[in-house]
């Protein structure tokens, strides 16, 4: 191919990559056409990277080969073995690694560049790409140890920890402006890294468990900002508009979840939720207060007078891979004429959509999916609300108690409904921490053990019947 050709045949290959990672985002809103838009994503990403290869007659094959086979062999058996508990834990490392890469090329073109080659422009895209970069990069290693449980999920609340992480982000910043009107002097580089590193870690360290869902989105629109501002310095147009896309999706994914906690960005940021909920002497409250436990015959006989029946799915259904006995029992139970709803609340589980994903995989009808809005008003018409391995998401103390650190956030308003079951093995609290003052309420039956036990029981139990 001439030399003339290659810029040109690069730059259709790139319209085509850019063309299909839109197509991606637009399949992927739907759960439909969300495999399309898995393979249009990794298609894209593949004519990408050989485009690159090809624009800059990639010399160096075995170590690009080299490259390749670790990256697959590290990366297959996690995408064919993971659980679908851990994909959250799993997201932010690649956000990690993804940030750390953009941070290191930006580190590599300063030098590359240096002396000549620095200009005003330059310095400051890249300065700014780095400083996303590295905190990014601890940021999402902290939001991974917690969702992993390698250290506690509580939020790490001190005195004036606001202005100690403000501070750091202002050196950093501080250092980067410096670097900007001194571009070679090139030692402020590596401090103004660290600051950023530790920007990224106390950052994330303060924030809890409970809120780690909107944390990785953000972290994720950090890291797509990054690498759009890094593709600027590179003129890089794929690179623009991929980091764009995923700067501006991850962010309004922030939004939209933010929104269904009713919590503000700096809320998140800076609320530490988690902190207070379990001292020793709530402990002690929730240990001393006597529950009501019920057997899946006591559940059959309220299930068999029931007309409408709603199942609120959480992370236990997760856990205990219910999702199949679940859409047995709803089977059994519009064998029997009862109505039967799923109620979808937008964090229940650990990952956005985690829920739709697993009741889609035991195929279960997109239609019975109910959002929180929608089904809510139907909650005081409900006979009966199974709720299956779910708990934060369903606490009245959102609505009720101002002191309560969900306090604001929608829930699935399931105590308006007749009757309540709860599946869950033992009192203990859910993500946040918080009791749930639903258990001890009269028309809430328990019914302790794991999801998938209980429910094959019940289905066997209603079977015989
Ligand atoms: P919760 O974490 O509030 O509760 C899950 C419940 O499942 C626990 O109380 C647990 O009780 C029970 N459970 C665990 N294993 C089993 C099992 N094998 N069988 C039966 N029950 C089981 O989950 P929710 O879905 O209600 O709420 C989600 C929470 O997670 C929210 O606080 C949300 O903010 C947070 N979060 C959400 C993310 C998202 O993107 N969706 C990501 C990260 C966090 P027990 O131990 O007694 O069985």
């Amino acid at each position: 191919m001439t030399d003339f050709a290659i810029p040109i045949l690069t730059q259709y290959l790139y319209v085509a990559s850019i063309f299909l990672f839109v197509l991606s985002l637009r399949w992927m809103s739907e759960v439909k056409t969300s495999r399309y838009g898995n393979w249009a994503a990794a298609s894209g990403l593949a004519i990408a990277i050989g485009a690159t290869l090809l624009a800059y007659q990639a010399r160096q094959l075995d170590l690009l080969v080299a490259g390749f086979a670790v990256g697959a062999i590290i990366g297959v058996p996690i995408a064919l073995r993971l659980p679908m508990t851990a994909v959250p834990q799993r997201t932010a490392m690649s956000h990690a690694f993804g940030s750390l890469a953009v941070a290191l090329v930006g580190v590599s073109e300063y030098y590359a560049r240096y002396p000549n080659n620095l200009d005003t422009f330059t310095v400051s895209v890249l300065s700014a790409e780095m400083i996303l970069g590295f905190l990014t990069f601890t940021g999402s290693c902290i939001a991974f140890a917690k969702l992993q449980g390698l250290i506690s999920g509580r939020p790490l609340i001190y005195p004036g920890r606001i202005i100690v992480s403000l501070s750091t982000l202002a050196i950093a910043i501080a250092l980067a402006v410096y670097l900007v009107i001194n571009p070679l002097q090139e030692a402020v580089l590596p401090v103004m890294a660290a600051f950023a590193l530790i920007f990224g870690f106390l950052l994330v360290m303060a924030i809890g468990g409970a809120d780690m869902p909107t944390v990785i989105a953000i972290l994720n629109s950090y890291a797509g900002i990054s690498a759009a501002a890094l593709g600027f310095v590179l003129n890089n147009k794929v690179l623009i508009v991929a980091g764009s896309l995923d700067g501006s999706s991850g962010l309004i994914l922030a939004i939209i979840m933010s929104q269904a906690m009713n919590r503000s960005f700096l809320n998140i940021l800076f609320g530490g939720v988690g902190a207070t909920v379990t001292s020793s002497s709530q402990k002690e409250v929730v240990a001393s207060r006597p529950v009501q436990s019920y057997t899946v015959e006591d559940v059959a006989t309220v299930l068999e007078s029931a007309r409408t029946v709603v199942i609120a799915p959480g992370y236990g259904m997760a856990v205990s891979q219910a999702q199949y006995v679940v859409k047995e029992l709803a089977d059994i139970l519009e064998s029997k004429g009862i109505d039967v709803k799923y109620a979808i609340h937008p964090v229940a589980g650990r990952m956005p959509g985690h829920m739709n994903v697993l009741l889609a995989e035991a195929q279960v009808p997109y239609e019975q999916l109910w959002e929180m809005d929608r089904i809510n008003p139907l909650f005081p018409e409900t006979d009966v609300v199974i709720v299956v391995g779910a708990n934060d998401v369903t606490n009245p103390a959102a609505r009720t108690k101002p002191d309560s650190p969900l306090y604001g956030m929608p829930i699935l308003d399931v105590d308006r409904a007749r009757h309540v079951v709860f599946i869950k093995r033992s009192m203990n609290p859910g993500f946040s921490g918080v009791d749930n003052e639903l258990f001890y309420l009269p028309n809430t039956m328990m019914v302790f053990g794991d999801a998938k036990k209980v429910l094959t029981e019940l289905v066997s139990v209603l079977k015989k019947r």
